[in-house]
């Protein structure tokens, strides 16, 4: 272990923790972990080796890249669906790692049907308007299916647009605009959820769920919940402490001026780490089980933390930015933001470390 270097530790066994839940909630509906973006920024191979050890079957994807690498990691036995789908151009290459692509069009479903890739799954939009078939599209190519055929429909898929928000009437509205549309395509699973429409729970479920950021530690709805394990730790080494007079300023602009006299811990952990500028001055970090508030702005190397009032860190001590006592939803909330975003944007300069890592 090098001195001095933030750590990121990934907890695979809070991983498939987070995983036995969503599967008790969904009830007989397939769990299929969404590992887009490197598994939310956690490293998309080790994260979905565990999940197929704890017997997923199926994952999605973003991007044909993304779908190519984890065939890699995965083996031939995973199903691979990729949400960009089959754009122009990309059929050969879905069909050289047997990848099920999501088909988002027309066009779409013309090129597929064209390349004669084998199974797909057909995106219906109820709502959200990005990607997707509208309802009138998804009934013409119904119609033509029973004349004629040719496409193979393993998943018929829609997206929450307020999935986030526990009782949003737009979610009803959905699934009801969902349950009508795949009622045209009888032979096909059928899937409407994301983390929060999982735990929307009873007419949400249908045959396969999609959770993401459930998985990786962050609550269905935008906050902190109990039932979710956090997932990751990441932990910042005290470069120095020193004495700040009364008076004095800390960091870029002046930003805070120390009301009395401090101690503070400067911290090698910042912008360029993933820590957002707009977490000062509401972020704080935990050492020696005591939250520490962070004093002037977020740098892109470095935080300072108030470390006056009880037992001060040393240089080389492990202060937590993340993790258990610092859940990355409340980090989310103190930065203006959601997990997501605190999540994907974690830099790459840490020591990182898996744990229960399958070998
Ligand atoms: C990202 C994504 C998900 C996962 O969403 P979470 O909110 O992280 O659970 C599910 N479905 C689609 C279509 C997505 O793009």
């Amino acid at each position: 272990m090098s001195a001095f270097q933030a750590r990121l530790t990934v907890d695979l066994d809070a991983l498939a923790a987070n995983f036995a839940l969503l599967r008790r909630l969904a009830g007989a509906a397939e769990v299929a972990p969404v590992v887009k973006a490197g598994a939310y920024g956690l490293g998309s191979a080790p994260v979905a080796r565990r999940l197929q050890a704890e017997g997923a079957k199926s994952f999605f994807v973003a991007r044909l890249t993304e779908g190519e690498t984890l065939r890699g990691a995965l083996g031939e036995g995973a199903s691979i669906y990729v949400l960009d789908g089959c754009p122009a151009g990309s059929a050969e290459r879905l069909i050289a790692s047997r990848l099920t692509p999501v088909l988002n069009s027309l066009e779409q479903v013309e090129a597929w049907s064209a390349a004669r890739g084998g199974p797909c799954v057909l995106h219906v939009d109820t709502g959200l308007n990005r990607l997707g078939l509208r309802k009138d599209e998804a009934e013409g190519l119904a119609k033509a299916q029973s004349a004629q055929g040719g496409l193979e429909i393993a998943v018929i898929m829609s997206h929450l647009s307020c999935g986030a928000s526990h009782d949003h009437p737009m979610n009803h509205r959905q699934a009801e605009s969902f349950a009508a549309i795949r009622a045209l395509f009888p032979d096909a699973r059928a899937s409407l959820a994301n983390s929060g429409g999982l735990f929307h729970g009873g007419g949400f479920l249908h045959d396969l769920v999609r959770p993401g950021i459930t998985l990786y530690g962050g609550g269905p709805f935008d906050h902190a919940d109990p039932r979710i394990a956090p997932v990751v730790t990441l932990e910042a080494p005290v470069l120095q402490v020193r004495d700040v007079p009364a008076g004095e300023s800390v960091g870029y602009d002046g930003g805070f001026t120390a009301p009395r006299a401090m101690k503070v811990a400067i911290l090698a952990a910042g912008h360029a780490d993933g820590l957002l500028r707009a977490q000062s001055p509401a972020g704080w970090a935990v050492f020696d089980g005591l939250r520490r508030s962070f004093v002037g702005r977020v740098s892109m190397d470095l935080i300072a933390v108030d470390v006056s009032e009880d037992q001060a860190p040393r240089a080389g001590d492990m202060v937590q930015m993340i993790g258990p006592d610092v859940l990355i939803d409340e980090v989310a909330a103190a930065s203006g933001t959601i997990a997501y975003e605190i999540l994907t944007r974690l830099g790459d300069r840490f020591e990182t470390i898996y744990k229960g890592a399958v070998q």
